[in-house]
């Protein structure tokens, strides 16, 4: 979009809009607030290092932790790495520009995963698994150089709820996508603060602020069918059931091991008659059970309410 464009659309912003802008604002930051104390994603004196593609989600989890910092009751810093894959057409000086208008520090990775990835993968064959592996290599590696504690990364609820259906439809796993995890070599913490965001106030938001979107198919890899599938089967239920999403992520939360199948979570031989088990729910194989949704209902209503247009450019580009 040109400036003069852009201009024009930010003075087009009703007061209305930006009334409900602040209150989506206030929404996300709370959300990530949250996620952070739940998971003690951040400690005092951590430098973390988020990673930014250029997508929605990156921009908008960068914006939310800047600004949490200027608040939070503990010091962190906050460094923001691109990893530049040498992708044709990838727009190198767009991110660069964002940062120093920032004034923060930040990190332009330059490697050419996109060469290893064509040289390795078949034609037609789905790249993004290996993608992946070299690019993870690559920001753990980042994270150490830049004496980093924390990596965060921009997955958001319904990221999470998505990986959950992908794992359980195409991997028969109960499994989906950890707020905070630790490498396989230990040293470094991942952390998803956005964990508690959905994914329709991120697009939000990311219009109203009019990020630089770099589009993700520049490396010509096709959408993953799959994710395709599940989302939309998410998307879906969310319009034909409202609030089944939220009580679907309330369930994420509220887990069960006793009344799942895995002996490895819970020692279902250890069962004897006469004895009470502590922590397990116990016998309820008989009561009514009770299906009042968990979810807090969070104040949907008060997105801003931006216009088709608006949001079509949004989609267009991302
Ligand atoms: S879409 Fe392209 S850049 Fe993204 S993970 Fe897949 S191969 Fe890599």
């Amino acid at each position: 979009m040109k400036t003069t464009d852009k201009t024009a659309e930010q003075a087009q912003l009703t007061k209305k809009q930006t009334y409900n802008l602040n209150k989506l604002h206030k929404r996300l930051r709370r959300n990530v607030g949250n996620a952070i104390a739940d998971f003690k994603m951040i400690e005092e004196g951590d430098k973390v290092m988020v990673c930014l593609s250029g997508g929605k989600d990156s921009y908008t989890l960068l914006d939310i932790l800047l600004n949490l910092k200027l608040s939070a009751p503990i010091h962190f810093d906050i460094v923001a790495v691109n990893l530049d894959q040498k992708q044709p057409g990838f727009p190198e000086d767009v991110l660069p520009n964002y940062l120093n208008g920032l004034g923060i520090e930040y990190k332009i990775v330059e490697e050419n995963t996109y060469g290893i990835v064509k040289e390795k993968i078949p034609e037609g064959k789905t790249t993004c698994s290996l993608c992946s592996r070299l690019r993870r290599g690559i920001l753990y590696r980042t994270a150490t150089e830049l004496g980093a504690t924390k990596i965060a990364l921009g997955h958001h609820r319904d990221d999470m709820l998505e990986t959950l259906f992908l794992n359980m439809f195409y991997g028969g796993k109960l499994k989906s996508m950890p707020p905070k995890l630790i490498s396989d070599d230990g040293k470094q913490i991942v952390i998803r603060p956005l964990a508690y965001c959905k994914e329709k106030d991120i697009e939000k938001y990311a219009v109203a602020k009019q990020f630089p979107i770099i589009p993700c198919n520049l490396c010509g890899s096709q959408p993953n069918l799959q994710r395709q599938v599940v989302k939309e089967m998410l998307q879906t239920w969310d319009r034909q059931y409202p609030g089944r999403i939220e009580t679907m992520f309330s369930a994420l939360q509220n887990v069960t091991p006793s009344h799942l199948c895995d002996p490895t979570l819970f020692d279902f031989k250890r069962i004897r008659r006469g004895q009470i088990i502590p922590g397990i729910e116990g016998d309820i194989a008989f009561d009514k059970e009770d299906l009042t949704p968990l979810h807090r209902q969070d104040d949907e209503d008060e997105s801003p309410e931006f216009t088709q247009a608006q949001l079509i450019r949004f989609k267009e580009v991302n």
